[in-house]
């Protein structure tokens, strides 16, 4: 392949990482705090973790995921606060709303990064350098939040390229200097790689990148099975992954299976109540109000049905719709179904209430699958 038709194929990917993300988000609400040792986690009492550290806290050795206990140790004056989630999503949808300005191609990782596509972008910019940049400024203009971005042609590189320069960093790797760039990196620096393949890595004599190359794909894959695949082409700058905008989740839901088939009464009514309960804790992890439940309730007989009850309340408010559950429930087992035990209840919750966070109307991100795994920022 010619050096042109080679560049004609070659996306522009940027992954942006917000410095200290929690920990800054904090700090800017709180200006009191700027240059002090702050910690966003668990009490130090707890047996909670660090989840972000401040870059003044990080001088004393204190990181993300360290449980508080020590963390405190280290630093006896740190400033512990609790994680507030649903600020901290607030500022992320803001920082979505400047991504969109260049691009739909979004890919969140967590509520502080992301990747996005902007080979053709909507401002039409041919340079992603630029782009990221002026993302950059945004960020800091409207919020002033610093992020770090990293730019290159597949999302492996971005990513890497982000860590690169932290904290309000920039680093670019062009096709021309990836390799030169891949031969320096520590091996534990790649994605997927974790504690026991690095200490695996590290017995094999592989700590840093042109280490890695000199071995064959065979030697790897012996050694690391579909990993090693996977490492031979990644130090090698392949990553062919797209970047893949999420799509909007368009309800939450939950469902349990009874130990034994229940009737209408107390017991399943309390059932009821817990399911209500579960369902509304996953609902505020979304940030979403939902006004149309769906109720699913399967029979004895494994017969299912679903009925859908949308409420009058405008805010979609929890009462009304533990109020609408318990009365379709009622008439499900008191008119359409009498006397048929139950075997499984579901509910679910659609049609969301218009939340406008940002200003813009149209951000509408799905943070649902981040909150659920247990967020850490790690950077
Ligand atoms: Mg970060």
């Amino acid at each position: 392949m010619t050096g042109s038709t080679q560049r004609q194929g070659v996306r522009k990917i940027i992954h942006i990482d917000m410095d200290a993300f929690y920990a800054s988000v904090e700090i800017k609400d709180n200006p009191q705090l700027a240059g002090l040792p702050v910690l966003v986690g668990g009490s130090p009492q707890s047996r909670g973790v660090v989840s972000a550290a401040s870059y003044k806290a990080r001088e004393y050795g204190i990181r993300s995921a360290m449980p508080c206990s020590r963390a405190q140790r280290l630093c006896p004056e740190a400033v512990f606060l609790p994680p507030r989630f649903d600020r901290y999503k607030e500022i992320s949808m803001h920082i979505h709303g400047i991504f969109r300005k260049y691009t739909h191609l979004i890919e969140p990782l967590s509520l502080d990064e992301a990747w996005l596509d902007v080979t053709s972008n909507l401002a039409s910019i041919p340079s992603a350098t630029w782009i990221a940049m002026h993302i950059k400024k945004e960020i800091k203009d409207q919020l002033g939040l610093t992020a770090s971005a990293g730019v290159s042609y597949n999302k492996f590189l971005a990513k890497i390229a982000s860590d690169e320069k932290k904290p309000d960093g920039l680093f670019v790797i062009t096709p021309e200097n990836a390799s030169a760039f891949l031969e320096t990196i520590p091996v534990r620096k790649i994605p997927g790689v974790g504690k026991v393949t690095n200490q695996k890595l590290q017995n094999l004599g592989i700590e840093k990148g042109y280490q890695l190359l000199e071995k064959s794909e065979s030697y790897l894959v012996q050694r690391f099975g579909k990993l090693g695949g996977y490492l031979f082409r990644i130090i090698r700058g392949i990553d062919e992954r797209q970047v893949q905008a999420s799509l909007e989740r368009k309800s939450v839901g939950i469902e349990t299976t009874f130990s034994k088939d229940q009737l209408l009464g107390d017991k399943l009514n309390r059932e009821l109540d817990h399911l209500l309960e579960g369902l509304f804790k996953r609902l505020k992890k979304t940030g979403k109000k939902g006004r149309t439940l769906h109720l699913k309730v399967k029979f004895e007989d494994f017969k299912q049905i679903t009925r859908s009850i949308t409420t009058n309340s405008i805010d979609a408010d929890e009462a009304a719709i533990v109020r609408v559950a318990h009365q379709k429930l009622q008439e499900i087992c008191l008119f359409e179904f009498p006397q048929r035990k139950i075997r499984l209840l579901g509910l679910s919750l659609s049609n969301f209430v218009k939340q406008s966070l940002s200003g813009d109307d149209n951000v509408q991100l799905d943070m649902f699958h981040f909150l659920n795994t247990g967020s850490i920022d790690a950077s």
